[in-house]
């Protein structure tokens, strides 16, 4: 007895293939971490950006989100919160061998407070195109006339980064 054939199912497009980016992926866990910490900002009304700063181990020694508006205070940035809370954990000025990882391209004021504070790299996620100051509209943190430079990674996660951000301005703007 001949059953009739089914009728194949219609081949859904395929996703693109992933590829490996070794440099980014090895940031994706604390970059989940960073959009965590970002998410606790529209509490009080402040975009969500959120950072932490990683010791020369890898463990978290400072984290902050931007809480401008939660403290009345302008320079309340992501970086600053969390910079200044390693500084704390770490009992003096000096970050040197420690990682920052934002969701955020810093502006013109973190990317002085990283070099400022000697972190050895950056991790961030979206690039702020208006306001950038790490490769976008400045690239403070990488002048060859400035003594401490350090190492950017830009763009990991940085879909999620984004969307976070836009989903905060459609619901809020
Ligand atoms: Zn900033």
């Amino acid at each position: 007895m001949q059953s009739a054939t089914p009728a194949a199912p219609p081949i859904a497009p395929l996703p693109a293939p992933v590829r490996p980016d070794p440099v980014r992926d090895r940031w994706a866990a604390p970059m989940r971490l960073a959009i965590a910490e970002a998410a606790l900002a529209p509490a009080t009304g402040d975009v969500p950006v959120g950072a932490l700063v990683l010791g020369p181990g890898g463990e978290v020694i400072g984290r902050g989100h931007n809480e401008r508006e939660a403290v009345g205070d302008p320079t309340a940035h992501a970086e600053v919160v969390a910079i200044r809370q390693a500084a704390e954990q770490v009992g003096e000025w000096r970050l040197s061998g420690c990682t920052l990882v934002v969701t955020l391209e810093p502006c013109t004021m973190c990317a002085g407070a990283i070099v400022l504070s000697r972190i050895d790299r950056v991790v961030y996620g979206a690039l702020d195109e208006k306001a950038g100051a790490a490769g976008s509209l400045f690239d403070v943190m990488r002048d060859r006339r400035l003594n401490h430079r350090p190492e950017v990674i830009w763009g990991v996660l940085a879909d999620e980064c984004g969307e976070q951000l836009r989903e905060f301005f459609d619901t809020h703007r």
